[in-house]
């Protein structure tokens, strides 16, 4: 009769050795097969299979890789088996007995250790708890070790792409001043190798961000709350950045400070932006200055110019003096563009409402001398049905004058332009037509850009200034209106104007955020 105790003791033995192994694994296949392992060659079991509830705990998941289908337990027997905390022996498919232990730790349900008992049921079963439950015991625990550890190595790993994939600079200082934590980013921003992790920061940065880096953490600690502060700093021998550096506060669960985490942010870039803004705005200025200076003196030059044009009768005195005075109205032409573009572009376009008939505008205008063109013929057709509207006149006269001249300009052959002029769905509709080079697809967009000018063989014997039609566009839309054109090289083109019809200054729209142009 000691032959069962013998073998128990046998048993218990083997068992804490093969416990004490599972305990060293770190991945769960090996603790199963460690314990399928001891169920098999030390108790004679058949087979041996187990199967882990999912990550809640709801679901005992069949598809364990290579897992014996067979062996998976009656959904009766798992509840059975975690209500009543006892190994049932139960008939399962073919003949076989199967025994199935549970596998639970701290309450939690780990998963169920499933035995093919078929033949060895009686002297397993004589066993009893005590030699097989610490086994079980020990494999729960080091298959719940594993799943901590994995679970946390992916967390870290998670954590650490995170870490590594954001373009600031990332920091972590523990309340000892040792750098617990950093990723390359901030390696790079300063200076520094992945082997400063343990070390103090003062130990570890220069001087200047070391001291920074305590005065904020001192003031981090103080206040409370995150801090902020600009500095330049030289990174190695290379360049000066300016790093803007924030701090936040470590805590640990019971919201105790445990440390100081840094973010370092380079605003080279927004520098950058900055620095572009401010040139843009002194340009602008330097733009309308110089323009208005250059007025001033070349407008006398030009009446003197004239003056002498009318008392010289040389012919070459006459010749050069007209080449000056050509000359002298393109560059008042740049000069009073630049102005109106400057003008547009820092919003004080002061738009002068009233109401006018814009036929009458046209009228108003087609005897100026640059209209006026022997090859051209100018065809008004203005709609019976239009009358006063409120227009910027002097402006609204501006917009016929670019567009006639350039349909001047750009139809050297000569022929009739047609300004057709009508009422549709509330809008004035304007029309310019000219049957001259026309303007390739490619340049369409571009030619309401500021200094834009087609560039070809038909183009460079015609002067202009490139604004023209950035500044119609901005006189449009300061009418609430829009333009586009329609062209056909060597054809002809059609400018359309559509501009809403308002007579009383309520219905203006509101003034538009002035846009840069250059
Ligand atoms: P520019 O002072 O050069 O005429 P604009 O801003 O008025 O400046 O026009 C920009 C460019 O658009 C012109 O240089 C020209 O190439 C093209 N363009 C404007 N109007 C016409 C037109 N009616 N026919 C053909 N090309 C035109």
């Amino acid at each position: 009769m000691g032959g069962p105790a013998k073998a128990t003791e046998d048993h218990s033995g083997r068992f804490r050795v093969i416990g004490h192994e599972m305990l060293q694994k770190s991945r769960p296949e090996e603790i199963v097969d460690l314990l399928v392992g001891a169920f098999r060659t030390v108790l004679g079991a058949p087979r041996a299979e187990v199967f882990f509830f999912d990550d809640t705990g709801g679901k005992l998941d069949p598809a364990i890789p290579d897992s014996d289908p067979d062996l998976f337990p009656d959904p009766a027997v798992i509840e059975f088996v975690f209500e009543e905390s006892l190994p049932p022996t139960v008939p399962h498919e073919k003949g076989h007995l199967l025994t199935v232990y549970p596998l639970t730790l701290h309450h939690q349900r780990i998963g169920v250790l499933s035995v093919d008992v078929t033949g060895v049921a009686e002297s397993i079963g004589s066993l009893g708890p005590d030699t097989i439950d610490p086994l079980l015991e020990q494999a729960t625990i080091a298959l719940f070790h594993t799943r901590v550890v994995t679970r946390s190595r992916d967390e870290s790993l998670l954590l650490r792409n995170i870490l590594e994939s954001i373009t600031n600079g990332i920091l972590a200082i523990d309340l000892e001043d040792r750098i617990q934590r950093l990723n390359g980013n901030s390696m790079t921003m300063l200076g520094v190798q992945p082997s400063c992790i343990g070390r103090t920061f003062p130990d570890v940065l220069d001087p200047k961000m070391a001291s920074t880096v305590r005065e904020l953490i001192a003031e981090t600690r103080e206040a409370g709350f995150a801090m902020e502060r600009v500095i330049s700093h030289r990174v190695g021998e290379g360049v000066s950045l300016p790093l803007a550096i924030s701090t936040s506060l470590m805590r640990n669960i019971e919201q105790e400070p445990i440390g100081i985490i840094l973010i370092l942010r380079d605003m080279t870039a927004s520098r950058e932006l900055d620095r572009l803004r401010k040139i843009d705005e002194l340009k602008s200025e330097f733009v309308a200055n110089v323009s208005h200076e250059l007025r001033t003196p070349l407008t006398s030059i030009k009446s003197y110019t004239e003056a002498l044009l009318d008392l010289a009768d040389e012919e070459m005195v006459r010749e050069f003096l007209g080449v000056i005075d050509e000359e002298s109205d393109h560059l008042l032409d740049l000069i009073n563009d630049l102005l109106d573009v400057g003008q547009i572009e820092s919003g004080r376009m002061n738009m002068n409402f009233d109401l006018h008939h814009p036929g009458e505008i046209l009228e108003e205008i087609l005897p100026i001398p640059p209209l006026q063109s022997p090859l051209h013929t100018i065809l008004p057709e203005i709609a019976g049905d239009i009358s006063k509207m409120l227009l910027d006149k002097g402006k609204w006269k501006k917009i016929l004058i670019n567009l006639l001249s350039n349909a001047i300009k750009y139809s050297p052959k000569g022929g009739i332009i047609h300004v057709r002029m009508k009422v549709e769905k509330d809008q004035l509709r304007l029309e310019v037509t000219d049957p001259g080079m026309g303007i390739s697809p490619e340049h369409l967009e571009k030619i309401f850009q500021s200094f834009y000018r087609v560039d070809s063989s038909l183009t460079t014997e015609i002067s202009g200034t490139g604004l023209g039609l950035v500044i119609v566009k901005a006189i449009v839309e300061q009418h609430g209106g829009t333009i586009r054109v329609e062209s056909e090289p060597g054809k002809g083109t059609t400018f359309l104007v559509l501009v809403p019809i308002h007579n009383s200054p309520e219905d203006l729209p509101p003034g538009d955020e002035p846009r840069p142009f250059f």
